[in-house]
């Protein structure tokens, strides 16, 4: 048996000492380490009860092979007074650990669990921030990007055509007739029609190239990024194509589209003069007719 006879002030000094300044993680690692100092332990883990099972939160070795050791156990109680887990100890011999030792060691496990409640909830932060960020982007019905986001990424990819990093084209489009959709089957079958067509431009998109937006009513952009304006423009008609076949066998038959086609060309003012110009030549594709593309 080992003696455990310690100076229990002198391990809390040491114990609050090397955690002071410590929190999540590195509060749970660095007590863990200590612990096994003061006991001069083969291992410990710090692990939480599930309803279901036991998670490891922390070891201080891996692989170490249980064979003839002792285990003594903290338990980490919460704030409600329940045991949500253990701080294992395991030792080669077996370890008598006295009452003040103990109850010095339970205010840590206590402290643990307060570690895991931050560790938790810093986690729930990351993952709402996430889904914020993604909503804040996201167009609400065809769940392509949104306005607001397109004006960051053609911001963004015109810094990066300023030093000639990337070449990208930007192409405006402009569902044809869309109003006569909304006036023969109502609004709603017109969002329907947004959508499937939205669907559309997402299943034929090139992963990495292509970043779809809707700017708002029948209105998207599609910027491709390193593709030369002559490749965007077979690209386009595929697309064109698609929509008109899979329209076809619905109920709201032929739709075609618009398109003004550019390149991002450093020798623009600014961004928006891009986006003016697209639009500009997807005007031209109206008077011109209809169902066609203008470069
Ligand atoms: P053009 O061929 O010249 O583009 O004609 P168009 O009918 O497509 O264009 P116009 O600008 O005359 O009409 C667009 C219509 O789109 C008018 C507007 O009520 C409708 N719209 C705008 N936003 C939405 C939306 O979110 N849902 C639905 N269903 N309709 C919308
Ligand atoms: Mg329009
Ligand atoms: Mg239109």
């Amino acid at each position: 048996m080992i003696n455990t006879d310690f100076n229990n002030y002198k391990i809390l000094l040491s114990l609050v000492d090397s955690t002071s300044r410590k929190i999540g993680k590195d509060f749970i690692k660095t007590t863990a380490l200590e612990i096994k100092k003061i006991f001069n332990a083969k291992e410990i883990t710090i692990t939480k009860d599930d309803l279901k099972k036991t998670q490891n939160i922390f070891s201080t070795t891996y692989n170490f092979k249980k064979t003839n050791e002792y285990l003594s156990k903290i338990p980490i109680v919460d704030q409600n007074n329940n045991t949500i887990g253990n701080i294992n100890i395991f030792s080669l011999s077996k370890l008598s650990i006295k009452k003040d030792l103990f109850e010095t060691l339970m205010i840590f496990a206590k402290r643990i669990a307060t570690e895991i409640k931050r560790i938790q909830l810093e986690n729930e932060n990351i993952i709402i921030s996430k889904q914020l960020e993604k909503l804040s982007i996201t167009d609400g019905l065809t769940t392509l990007y949104n306005r607001r986001y397109f004006q960051k990424v053609c911001s963004d990819i015109f810094e990066q055509i300023k030093k000639d990093k990337i070449k990208a084209t930007l192409a405006y489009i402009d569902i044809d007739n869309f109003k006569t959709i909304n006036d023969t089957f109502g609004h709603n079958d017109g969002d329907i029609v947004l959508k499937k067509f939205a669907a559309i431009l997402q299943n034929h998109s090139r992963k990495a190239i292509d970043y779809i937006f809707r700017l708002g009513g029948e209105e998207f952009c599609i910027i491709s990024l390193n593709t030369p304006i002559n490749y965007s423009y077979e690209y386009l008609a595929r697309i064109m194509n698609k929509t008109i076949e899979e329209f076809n066998t619905t109920k709201y038959g032929e739709i075609t589209l618009s398109i003004g086609l550019v390149e991002f060309d450093k020798k623009f003012e600014n961004y928006s003069d891009i986006v003016n110009l697209a639009d500009k030549k997807m005007y031209r594709a109206k008077k011109a007719g209809k169902n066609a593309i203008v470069k």
